[in-house]
């Protein structure tokens, strides 16, 4: 199938290093401690922060950092006449896994010890890309709910069809079966906190694809900070310092 037109067009208009629109609101859940809703073009999330609050289970209680846990679900609604595979699949329990790691990477955890951080993302319009829309949500969410971070961690994907790098796939592009890279930066810290990647590539493909994706998490950085209000803080600079 032809996923790059002569013209250098794919499927739905875009140049191939031209990523999905984004769109973010902030405290969309107003019983969480803060929330998001972030778009990449059709997929579109919501992530709801609790916390940092007490250890619900003492048994997991850590003395000297906070505990950080994360669930990843779709919206029985999310896939509209696709499958959707059952709550709590394999897939699920790994994303969550992956957006959990990739979150408590840029949470300053030892300055809430003994206290438990929730973190709920889950998927309402799937369209490709939905943990990295998760954990762009997820940032918004953490910074709503002033919870403090080293730098805001930021995701994007890039693939590789028809011989082309592409930036930010879409369902019909990831489900080709090429190779899909998705990538979490700590854009201030200049530090790549998530690399998953779906099948083998040459080196150099690989490093273009790669570099492709970063680029694509920067622009999702900018966007985050243009949304962000003034008071949400991003440590990267003072963290560099004390931590
Ligand atoms: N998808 C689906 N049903 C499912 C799981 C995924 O239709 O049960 C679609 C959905 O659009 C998702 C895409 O497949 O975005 C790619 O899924 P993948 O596992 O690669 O993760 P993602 O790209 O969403 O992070």
């Amino acid at each position: 199938m032809e996923f790059v037109s002569p013209e250098g067009l794919r499927l739905d208009g875009r140049r191939p290093m031209e990523m999905r629109q984004i769109r973010a609101e902030i405290g969309a859940v107003s019983s969480a401690d803060g929330s998001a809703v972030f778009e990449m073009g059709n997929t579109k999330v919501i992530a709801a922060v609790y916390g940092p609050r007490e250890v619900q289970n003492r048994g997991q209680q850590l003395n000297d950092q906070a505990l950080v846990r994360c669930e990843y679900s779709m919206a029985n609604f999310s896939v509209g006449d696709r499958a959707r595979r059952p709550k709590g699949d394999r897939r699920s329990i790994e994303i969550s896994l992956v957006i959990r790691q990739t979150m408590e990477a840029c949470i300053l955890t030892h300055l809430m010890p003994r206290s438990q951080i929730d973190i709920f993302v889950q998927v309402l319009q799937a369209d490709g890309g939905t943990r990295s829309a998760c954990i762009n949500a997820a940032t918004l969410a953490l910074a709503d709910a002033g919870i403090p971070m080293r730098d805001l961690v930021t995701s994007c994907s890039a693939g590789y069809l028809n011989s082309t790098p592409l930036l930010d796939l879409n369902y019909v592009e990831d489900s080709a079966g090429g190779p899909d890279v998705t990538v979490g930066i700590l854009p201030k810290l200049d530090k790549v906190t998530l690399l998953q990647m779906d099948a083998k590539l040459p080196k150099e493909t690989f490093e273009d694809v790669m570099e492709l994706a970063i680029q694509g998490c920067k622009a999702v950085a900018q966007y985050i900070r243009e949304v962000s209000p003034q008071n949400f803080i991003f440590l990267a600079s003072v963290s560099q310092l004390s931590v």
